[in-house]
Formats: structure tokens, sequence, C-alpha cells
């Protein structure tokens, strides 16, 4: 697969935008976050291809965060390209006001909710005010949905949606084969967040659970993620990221013990120490997502903000869903 790397400091790294050309017919997988050097890379790993801004026919976006998403308005309005995205991200694509405002009230319901303090929101609001820049220009979109199929670039992509990360993650298989473009659903170094990188998500880490599943059952051959190198073994990674998760519950369970009562972001500082910028949101947002999936388990109850624990020797192995050795057919 044909990727450009490019520059991220803000978010989990290096950023990858994808290729798919055949002649004329230019596509896009992700773009990479709005700013003047990132937009010399790809604009530079297009002119190494023969290609400008100009020629791109296609964007496809995993999902709507900026590190992904940045560029696709400002190439669109060179390009006239189309822009494709699942409906669920597609409102934060095109930048509709009502869609930011609710995503931002969401925001602060949940920063208040998990005991988050003013002088921490305060911090992370700066963080997101200095890197507002970063977001580029609205796309006009064309939503797309799980199962949607793609033409573009010369190649066939199918739409399977992943979310947990975000609402409107998706993945794309390409041509029916081995391979697939996977955004954040799962990545090479670090656990994608879940529950503070999008608050819109319902029961978060059960559909992260399910989406890891989703992957490990596709068993792929390798994936090409939103981040860094490709991943060799997808269902093994997948498999690594669920583990990974539940330890994290079990060291919920033990601060819970040892501290409980708790809200998220007393649960967020055993687990993660101090936090700033973003992690201040996801930090608490990850223990929210933990704490939220044992709460419909039976195993926590909410009192207020506070999570008490009901079940002390709770078997976490019955934890719905788990994942089994993936074979597809
Ligand atoms: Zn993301
Ligand atoms: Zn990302």
């Amino acid at each position: 697969m044909d990727r450009i790397t490019l520059g991220n400091d803000e978010f989990e790294g290096r950023n990858n935008a994808y290729v798919l050309a055949d002649g004329d017919d230019l596509a896009l997988v992700d773009t990479g976050i709005a700013t003047a050097d990132v937009r010399d890379e790809l604009r530079e790993g297009l002119t190494e291809r023969g290609y400008e801004f100009a020629d791109v026919d296609d964007i496809v976006l995993t999902h709507f965060h900026v590190d992904h998403s940045g560029l696709a308005g400002e190439i669109q309005a060179a390009s006239d390209a189309t822009v494709y995205v699942h409906g669920a991200d597609a409102p934060l694509v095109e930048q509709d006001a009502d869609a930011v405002d609710a995503l931002e009230q969401r925001r602060r319901e949940y920063l208040d909710s998990w005991g988050v303090p003013d002088d921490a929101q305060a911090e992370l609001l700066s963080f997101l005010d200095a890197t507002a820049h970063i977001e580029g220009d609205p796309a006009d979109v064309t939503p797309i949905e799980d199962g949607t199929t793609l033409e573009v670039g010369g190649r066939r992509l199918e739409t399977v949606h992943a979310p947990g990360h975000a609402a409107g993650l998706c993945c794309f298989e390409i041509d029916g084969g081995d391979e697939a473009f996977v955004g954040d659903a799962i990545l090479p170094v670090y656990t994608p967040n879940v529950g503070g990188a999008d608050v819109r998500v319902e029961r978060p880490l059960e559909k992260y659970l399910t989406t890891l599943e989703t992957i490990a059952e596709r068993d792929y051959d390798r994936v090409w993620p939103g981040h860094r190198d490709p991943i060799d073994d997808p269902t093994g990674r997948a498999r690594t990221i669920a583990d990974h998760h539940r330890d994290r519950t079990a060291n919920v369970l033990a601060v819970l013990r040892n501290h409980g009562p708790a809200d998220p972001w007393t649960v967020s500082a055993h687990l993660f120490g101090d936090l700033e910028g973003i992690h201040i949101v996801h930090g608490p947002g990850e223990a929210y997502a933990h704490l939220d999936h044992l709460r419909h388990e039976g195993i926590v109850e909410r009192e207020g903000d506070e999570y008490r624990l009901l079940e002390p020797e709770a078997d976490l192995d019955g934890l719905a869903p788990t994942i089994d050795a993936g074979c597809r057919g």
C-alpha cells in the first residue's frame, strides 16, 4: 500500500495518508492535520507521484478526528473531490454548528460528572483553543454506512463500521481481500482511547470490544492504521488490546476496592497519574468507559457521580464480549 507519512505533534504520533491511484483516478484515505508543515508534506508526497491536490477525485475518511480529516475541506476546495465519512461523523466533518455545540456541551457535562476539577478543565480548554487551527476547513460530505462499497483510486473498498474510539469510525476492506485500512480502530503502539476521544459514544467500551471482535473475526493478513506502521498480525493485535482492556478493568476494580467509592477522575488519577493536554479528557474518559461497562454488567453501581463496588470478587472472564480465535469463513 502506498502511504505518505505525515507529522503530528498534537495527537497519537505521525499520521498516514494512503494514496490509491489508477492513472487519472486518484483517492486519499485520510489527510492529516491542517497545518502548513503537514500540507507541504502531503503536497510533496503527491508531487513525487505525479499528482497535485487538484487531481484528487475521492477522499475517504476513517473518522472525524482532525488528525485524519484536517485537510479534507481544503483539498476538496482545490479538486472538487467527493469526501466520504460515516453518517455519524459527517456533521462534525462539515463543522455543522449544532453538532459542534452538542459535542462541546456533552464534553462539559461529562467533565463535570467525572469530577474533573475546574483548573484541569480550564487547562484542557486552553489546549483545545491552542490546537483549534489544525481542524482546517469544513468539507461537503457524502455520508456512508456499514456495508457501503466505494470504487475509488482503482480499488474496491468495503465499509466496515467499527465504533468505540469514535462513533463513526470505519475500517475499509480492500478489494474484498485480506487487507484493510483501520484508522484508529487498532494501532500498532498505543491503545486507541475509548470514552474521551468521542464523548458521543454510548457504552463506549462495549462497542469497542465488539469492534475488536469484528477485526479478529475478519482475520486480515495485514492492516493499515491511521498512525505509524502497518500491522502484520491484526488478529493478534486486536486480542492484545482486548487483553489490555481486561487488565485495565481489573485495575479499575482494584482502585474501587482500595479507594472507593470514587468518581472517574479519581480512578483515572490512580491509573494514569497526573494528566495534561488532551489526556485531561482521555484519562477520565477511559476510566468512565470501564466503570460504565462494569455498571451495565452489575459489578459496580453509581451513586451520584461516584461508583461503588457491588461484587468485590467479580469474574472478569465472564464479561461480554470476549474474543475467540478469529477465523474467517
Ligand atoms: Zn482518532
Ligand atoms: Zn488518530
